[in-house]
């Protein structure tokens, strides 16, 4: 086979060669076989000298058209593999619009905490702020200061859920240094009236503790808004307006408020608020007991005993403190028969709100 044969043999192999190639790893093999420092082509071309005057021309330009053959063809088929490449890789990152979307589970505010909101709300209007305070309270925060005296009930362990009797440590006989879970706000109320100055405007709602049995109208564990207002010149006057305004935001303006005189330790006068009966507009039903009324808040002006405590000047200052159960409030707005229907954590009654 003379060279020129050769040449050819060369050229259709490397061509099949790149043809069959199918990556740039491939494709550089091909590329070092023919033409790299030891390819088959670049061997032909270093015999050249070797040739006779006649053969070497023919000899050498027919080796480089074999070499702008493979050439050629290498770069092309270059292109077309990167090319191919970019095509899979924008077929891989394409997103297709006509899809479905993935759809996330919305979660909702549980009723209680969507009333308890709705309560802040109205009170922050009227210049309120909000504050907190431990859930597991000293008995002198949650009772003494409160002028709850040492032998009254709601102090008894059958009333309140004690954590800790620390008599039975320190062999002293102090309730004031009993721990319990609170069994209203109005700890939150005393720790504001100790570490701030008049005027005073707050609303303290949170979670609270009462040793009840759960049944229709009863939870061990359920949610207080209190109110607390220290001022000058605060009457009785001041807290029927700020109660009615309340009750006409949350139960709508056609409702009409009552105050009864009531008593509570910490408050003197004190008073039981109802709001007319929503379904019978206060002509009597089964849902009001007949009576047209529906009991809604205590509330009642701080007895000057309070004030002493945390240390406020009650001959300057007078003020008014009231306190709501979230869960009742919510029972009343939506004809709720059973408070325990929003603890049970059914789907079903829940997601009606
Ligand atoms: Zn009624």
């Amino acid at each position: 086979m003379n060279l020129i044969e050769e040449l050819q043999q060369i050229h259709e192999q490397a061509i099949s060669a790149v043809s069959a190639a199918t990556d740039a790893g491939e494709l550089e093999e091909v590329r070092l076989r023919y033409l790299g420092k030891k390819g088959s082509l670049t061997q032909i071309l270093r015999g050249l000298g070797s040739l006779s005057a006649e053969e070497k021309p023919l000899v050498g330009s027919a080796a480089n058209e074999v070499r702008v053959g493979i050439e050629t063809a290498l770069d092309e088929k270059t292109r077309a593999i990167s090319s191919e490449a970019l095509r899979l890789q924008m077929m891989q990152d394409s997103v297709d619009v006509t899809l479905p979307g993935r759809r996330r589970p919305l979660g909702r505010q549980h009723l209680i905490e969507r009333i308890t909101r709705e309560v802040v709300e109205i009170f922050v209007g009227l210049g309120y702020r909000v504050a907190e305070g431990p859930q597991v309270e000293l008995a002198y925060y949650n009772f003494t200061a409160l002028n709850t005296p040492q032998a009254h009930p709601a102090r008894s362990p059958s009333d309140t859920f004690y954590v800790r009797d620390q008599s039975v440590e320190t062999g002293l006989k102090s309730h004031d240094s009993e721990v319990l879970l609170r069994t209203h706000t109005s700890p939150v109320q005393v720790r504001v009236m100790e570490s701030s100055k008049p005027p005073i405007y707050i609303l303290a709602p949170g979670k609270v503790y009462r040793r009840d049995i759960p049944d229709p109208s009863h939870l061990p564990q359920f949610t207080q808004v209190e109110g607390l207002v220290v001022d000058e010149g605060i009457t009785f006057a001041d807290l029927k307006g700020t109660l009615e305004h309340f009750c006409h935001e949350m139960f709508g303006s056609d409702r009409k408020t009552r105050f009864r005189p009531h008593f509570f330790p910490f408050t003197e006068p004190s008073a039981e608020v109802d709001v007319s009966c929503g379904i019978c507009a206060g002509s009597g039903c089964r849902f009001c007991g007949n009576t047209g009324w529906l009991e809604i808040l205590g509330c009642g002006m701080i007895d000057p005993n309070v004030f002493e405590y945390v240390g406020i000047d009650s001959e300057r200052y007078g003020g008014f403190a009231f306190g709501m159960g979230v869960e009742r409030i919510a029972a009343l707005k939506y004809d709720l028969p059973d408070l325990r229907m929003l603890v049970e954590g059914d789907m079903r009654f829940l997601a009606q709100f």
